[in-house]
């Protein structure tokens, strides 16, 4: 991959700048089409379709990214995950995060995880499941106990960040904190966000050089990519 172009290890976007490579996130519609439209893909079920699709529907879409797996055409699995803002889903979450962790470690693939207000959830599930591949948090917002906490139990894990470091000055302080080889940067669903702005921003908070922050990127995409992709 050349090391000029930008990693985008989380977005949901496809109108992406050419100088640029992405993970794409698909949407319901992409995975029932089975549709791979960017150069990297990753497919889960986001705790919030829990609200919008009905039982059947979450078992259809199961079985579209069981379809994926087995053509082999995904990164990763997610995003997925646990989100506190949603408590009355809350059990459902959980066991549909279950059943993604369990497809990651069949297939050994990187999970991307949606965490909002459920770094303790993720402490524990750690301890009970010692995770095996790669886990990257998306738009990361723990402090750095918890980002230490998760490092110790599962040091296969990374952050990724994009519209934080525009709104949150906190985030902003913790990014240096952050272990380089541990960092990944992301636009999700944000339309205004640019990748490039957003390697500036994190280069400028981390006092290096843009192009050295981007090589280090594509380092730690390179080290957790499944072996069959690297
Ligand atoms: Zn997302």
């Amino acid at each position: 991959m050349n090391q000029l172009t930008y990693l985008d290890i989380h977005t949901h976007r496809r109108d992406l700048h050419p100088d640029s490579v992405s993970v794409g996130c698909l949407s319901p519609e992409e995975l029932i089409s089975q549709q791979t439209p960017t150069a990297f893909t990753s497919a889960g079920i986001h705790p919030w379709w829990l609200e919008d699709y009905t039982k059947e529907e979450i078992e259809n879409l199961k079985q579209h990214i069981l379809n994926l797996v087995d053509q082999k055409k995904l990164w990763a699995i997610g995003e997925t995950g646990l989100d506190r803002a949603y408590p009355e889903f809350f059990e459902d979450q959980k066991a549909l995060f279950h059943w993604h962790l369990d497809l990651a470690e069949k297939h050994q693939l990187p999970l991307v995880i949606h965490s909002v207000r459920s770094g303790s959830d993720f402490l524990h599930i750690i301890k009970d499941h010692s995770p095996s591949t790669p886990w990257i948090f998306h738009d990361f917002r723990g402090n750095e106990n918890l980002m230490k906490d998760i490092l110790r139990l599962h040091p296969d894990s990374y952050f990724s960040f994009g519209m934080s470091l525009d709104n949150s000055p906190q985030i902003r302080e913790l990014l240096p904190l952050i272990p380089l080889g541990h960092i990944f940067l992301e636009t999700d669903d944000q339309k205004h966000l640019d990748i490039h702005d957003i390697h500036l921003r994190a280069a400028e908070q981390l006092r290096m050089d843009v192009d050295f922050l981007k090589s280090q990127i594509w380092l730690n995409f390179k080290k957790i990519s499944p072996l069959s992709q690297n």
